[in-house]
C-alpha cells in the first residue's frame, strides 16, 4: 500500500450518477448523471428521465456505480423520497427478475400500479370529513341540519362526507351546518384502517371448530415463521373457516393478512365471508380504476389495510408489516400470468413468505400436482380435512356409459330420466359443460364446408344467442349463413355441443323450470349474473348450465345432482396437464352439489367407463388420482419432478418464426433437453403462426444456466415476437 499523501490536492466533487432501471425488455440498465440540483434518489425510488427523447418513469437500483460512463444524460427529476416498493418488494422484484429471465425494468414496472409509472409523486388521498366544532345550540328550525348533527355526534363527532350522502344528507345541509360554525371539514381516517379489520366481537366464536379443524390450526400457529402449508380439504370442508380464524391471530398481533382468490366477480361470498367476520377489507380486482387501485395500494404499503384481499397481481402489493399470507384454491389457472412477466402468483407467494418469514396457507379441495408433490416430500406441511363441516355430506359419483347410446343433443335418456327424478324431488340441477356457444362447428351436409376463421384456420363456434359465428381463438366474427356460401344448399347442421344448445334442448324438455346459464358470455353483465344468482340461491326448482365458472367458489346449496355431459374430451388432451386439470374441473364441479341438508349426487356420461384415469378419480378420490399421474410425470420427466420452459415465438412467417427458434436452440446449454421446435396446438391465432420449443432440465439450476443465453437476445427480428415462460402452466 502506498502512505496517503498528507496534503492530498482539492478534488473536484466525483460526479454523481444513478443507475436505473427502465421498463424495456432488454436485460441492461441505464446510468444518468444527478444534477446539483437534485438529491442522489434513494435505491428503489422513481425518477423522471428522458429515454428514447420520451420522459420516462425509471427507478433508481444504484447509486454512483463504479462501472459508470462519462458524458451521461441527467436526470429529469426525482419522484420518490425513499424506496417505493419497500425492502420486501424490492427483494422479491430482484429475485423475479432472476427466476422468470425478464428485465428488471419490466418487472418492477409489472409491480408498480399503473397511476404509479406516470412521473408524478404519490400520495394518499385522504377522503374528506367533516367533524363537530361547535355546540348543538337551538336547530328546531333545521330539522335536516339538526339530524345532520345527530348523526355525527352518534358516529363520535366526525364522519366522511360520502357516508354522510349516503346517510340521505345533501351537501347544501352541509353547508348549512358549517356555516353556522357548528362543523367544519377535516381529512378522514381512510376506510378500511387496521382497526376496522379488528374481529368483531363474538362473532368469530359461534362455530366450534371440528377436530381436523381444530388440528390443522394448531398446527399452522400465527406467529410460526416461514411454515407453508397446504390445506387440502374437501369442498365444504371449512378451509375459509380455518383462515378465518388463522387470519384473527394474526390480526391481533398489529400485522397485516393477504389474501389470494382466483377471480373476486365469481366470489362475491367469499368476500362477504371476510367482510362479515372482519369488517372492511381492503379489495384488488380488475375492475378498479387505477386511482382506486394506487390508493389501496399506498394504504396498504402505509399499514392502513389490515386485510387484502385480491386476485393474482395483489401478491405485488407492498405491505408496511405483512403476517400471513393465504392462497385459496391454489390449484387456479388463474394465478398463473399468461403474457409479460409470466409469473404464477401461488409460486410468488411462497417465495415471499420465505423472505419475511410467515406463515402461508395453500387452500384447495383439488391441489396442483406441485403443491401435493411439495407436501408429500415433506417440504410443506399436508394438513387434511377429510370431511364436511357441518351436516352436508360428500356427493357420491356414478359414471353413465354413453357407448351404443343415442344422445338427443349430448344427452342420454337415463340421464333426462335423472335430471326429472332430482326435480322432482325439489331439487336443482347443475349441467356442467366447458365449451361455451351453442355448437362448436357449422357444417354443410351436402358438400362438406365448414365455418373456418380466416385468420386462425380453425372451426368457428355457432352462436345463437345472438345469432353469429364467432373465433373462439381470435375473437372474429362473422354472419351466420343460412345457406352453404359454397353449394348453395340449405344444409348446414350445427355439430357438436355448447352451453347455449345444452339450454335450449333442457328448456324445451322441461318447459316448466327456469334454465340458467352461467358462461363467459352471461356473466359479462355482472347485474345479470346477480339476479341469476339471487334465483337459485331461492332455492327454487331449476337447472343450472355453464362451463368452468360453475366450478368456482359459488356454493349452490339446493343442487342434488351434478351432470357432467361428457368427460372424456379433458383426459386425451396432449397436455400434459390436462388429466389434472379435468380431474379438479369435475370433483370442483361435484363440489357444488349437496352443501346443504340434500345429498348430492353427480353422474358422469362417458364412453370410455373403463378408463383407468376416470374410475381412480371416481372410485378412490383425487388424491389417488393424483398419486398415480404423479407417477407418470415422474417417470416421463415432466414437472413436478424436473423444471421446463417454453420459448415461443410468433410470426406471420412461419419459416422465420421456426427457424429462429432452431437458431435459439443450438444457442441453448448443451445439459437441456429440448423438445421443438414445434408449432402450437392451434398453430396460427390472428394471422401470426406460433412454434414452440419445450425445454427440460434435471434440475432448477442446470435449466437456469442454460437458458441464459436468451438473455442477450434482445428483441429478436423484427417481425417476430418471442417469449420465455419459466414453468409454463399451458404447455400447447
Ligand atoms: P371450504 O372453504 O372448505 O369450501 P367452508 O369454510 O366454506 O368450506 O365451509 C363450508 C360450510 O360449513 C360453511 O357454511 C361454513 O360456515 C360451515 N362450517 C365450517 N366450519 C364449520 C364447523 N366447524 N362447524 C359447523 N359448520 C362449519
Ligand atoms: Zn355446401
Ligand atoms: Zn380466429
Amino acid at each position: 500500500m502506498t502512505p496517503s499523501s498528507s496534503n492530498p490536492a482539492p478534488a473536484s466533487p466525483p460526479p454523481r450518477v444513478a443507475r436505473v432501471a427502465v421498463a424495456v425488455p432488454l436485460h441492461r440498465l441505464f446510468d444518468y448523471s444527478v444534477p446539483a440540483e437534485l438529491p442522489m434518489p434513494a435505491i428503489g425510488a422513481r425518477v423522471a428521465v428522458k429515454f428514447s427523447g420520451r420522459r420516462t418513469v425509471a427507478v433508481c437500483v444504484a447509486q454512483n456505480p463504479a462501472d459508470a460512463h462519462d458524458r451521461l444524460s441527467p436526470l429529469i427529476e426525482v419522484l420518490d423520497d425513499d424506496n417505493l416498493l419497500g425492502e420486501d418488494l424490492w427483494r422479491l422484484a430482484q429475485w423475479m427478475a432472476d427466476y422468470y429471465q425478464h428485465p428488471l425494468g419490466e418487472v418492477i414496472a409489472t409491480l408498480l400500479p399503473s397511476a404509479a409509472r406516470v412521473p408524478k409523486r404519490l400520495k394518499i388521498v385522504r377522503p374528506e370529513c367533516w367533524e363537530i366544532c361547535g355546540p348543538a345550540g337551538d336547530l328546531t328550525r333545521a330539522p335536516r341540519q339538526a339530524r345532520l348533527y345527530e348523526c355525527l355526534l352518534a358516529a363520535g363527532g366526525r364522519l366522511q362526507t360520502e357516508l354522510l350522502y349516503e346517510a340521505g344528507f345533501q351537501r347544501s345541509h352541509i353547508v348549512a351546518l358549517a356555516a353556522r360554525g357548528l362543523i367544519r371539514k377535516a381529512q378522514g381516517v381512510a376506510t378500511g384502517s387496521l382497526r376496522a379489520s379488528l374481529p368483531v366481537a363474538g362473532r368469530a366464536d359461534q362455530l366450534e371448530l371440528n377436530p381436523e379443524q381444530a388440528l390443522a390450526l394448531a398446527k399452522l400457529g400465527a406467529a410460526s415463521g416461514f411454515k407453508p402449508a397446504l390445506l387440502d380439504g374437501v369442498t365444504g370442508s371449512g378451509k375459509t373457516e380455518v383462515y378465518l380464524r388463522l387470519m384473527e391471530e394474526v390480526l391481533k398481533l398489529g400485522r397485516q393478512v393477504l389474501v389470494l382468490v382466483p377471480e373476486i366477480a365469481l366470489t362475491p361470498q367469499t368476500l362477504s365471508r371476510f367482510e362479515d367476520r372482519f369488517g372492511k377489507a381492503a379489495v384488488l380486482h380488475s375492475n378498479l380504476t387505477d386511482r382506486a387501485r394506487l390508493q389501496v395500494w399506498l394504504r396498504a404499503r402505509a399499514g392502513e389495510v389490515g386485510i387484502l384481499i385480491g386476485t393474482r397481481s395483489a401478491v405485488l402489493s407492498p405491505f408496511a408489516d405483512l403476517g400471513l399470507i393465504v392462497v385459496d384454491e391454489e390449484h387456479d389457472a388463474s394465478f398463473k400470468q399468461s403474457e409479460g412477466l409470466r409469473y404464477s402468483a401461488r409460486d410468488v407467494a411462497v417465495k415471499r413468505a420465505q423472505n419475511l418469514d410467515i406463515p402461508l396457507i395453500l387452500g384447495s379441495a383439488t391441489p396442483s400436482f406441485e403443491s401435493l408433490h411439495n407436501a408429500r416430500s415433506g417440504r410443506y406441511q399436508h394438513l387434511r380435512l377429510t370431511e364436511r363441516a357441518g351436516r352436508a355430506n360428500m356427493p357420491t359419483y356414478r359414471l353413465l356409459d354413453i357407448r351404443g347410446h343415442s344422445l338427443q343433443d349430448g344427452f342420454s335418456d337415463t340421464l333426462v330420466r335423472n335430471i326429472e327424478r332430482h326435480l322432482e324431488a325439489g331439487g336443482q340441477v347443475l349441467v356442467f359443460l366447458n365449451r361455451r356457444g351453442f355448437a362448436p362447428a357449422l357444417l354443410c351436409g351436402h358438400c362438406g364446408w365448414q365455418a373456418e376463421c380466416a385468420a386462425c384456420e380453425r372451426r368457428m363456434t355457432m352462436h345463437r344467442k345472438p345469432p353469429c359465428l364467432i373465433c373462439h381463438h381470435c375473437g372474429r366474427r362473422a354472419d351466420l349463413p343460412d345457406e352453404c356460401p359454397d353449394c348453395r344448399h340449405q344444409t348446414l347442421i350445427a355439430v357438436g355441443l355448447g352451453t347455449q344448445r345444452s339450454e335450449a334442448f333442457l328448456s324445451e324438455r322441461f318447459p316448466e323450470v327456469p334454465v340458467y346459464r352461467i358462461d363467459r358470455d352471461t356473466v359479462r353483465s355482472q347485474r345479470r349474473m346477480e339476479e341469476r344468482l339471487a334465483a337459485i340461491h331461492s332455492g327454487e326448482r331449476a337447472i343450472l348450465v355453464g362451463t368452468q365458472m360453475l366450478a368456482k367458489g359459488h356454493h349452490f346449496p339446493d343442487v342434488s345432482l351434478v351432470a357432467v355431459i361428457n368427460a372424456d374430451g379433458g383426459f386425451m388432451s396432449p397436455d400434459f396437464r390436462a388429466p389434472e386439470r379435468t380431474a379438479q374441473l369435475i370433483v370442483q364441479v361435484a363440489g357444488r352439489a349437496g352443501r346443504a341438508e340434500r345429498p348430492g349426487e353427480v353422474l358422469i356420461q362417458t364412453y370410455q367407463p373403463d378408463s383407468p384415469q376416470l374410475r381412480a378419480l371416481i372410485e378412490e378420490g383425487y388424491g389417488a388420482f393424483a398419486q398415480r399421474e404423479l407417477a407418470g410425470r415422474e417417470a416421463a420427466d415432466l414437472p413436478p419432478y424436473q423444471p421446463i420452459a417454453l420459448v415461443r415465438a410468433e410470426s406471420g412467417d412461419a419459416d422465420l418464426a421456426r427457424s429462429w427458434l432452431e437458431s435459439i436452440r443450438s444457442q441453448l446449454g448443451k445439459d437441456l433437453e429440448c423438445f421443438g421446435p414445434a408449432p402450437a396446438l392451434i398453430p396460427r391465432v390472428a394471422d401470426r403462426w406460433r412454434f414452440q420449443l419445450m425445454v427440460g432440465a434435471t434440475t432448477r439450476a442446470v435449466l437456469h444456466r442454460g437458458l441464459h443465453p436468451l438473455l442477450a437476445v434482445g428483441n429478436g427480428p423484427r417481425n417476430l415476437r418471442w417469449s420465455l415462460d419459466i414453468d409454463p402452466y399451458d404447455t400447447f
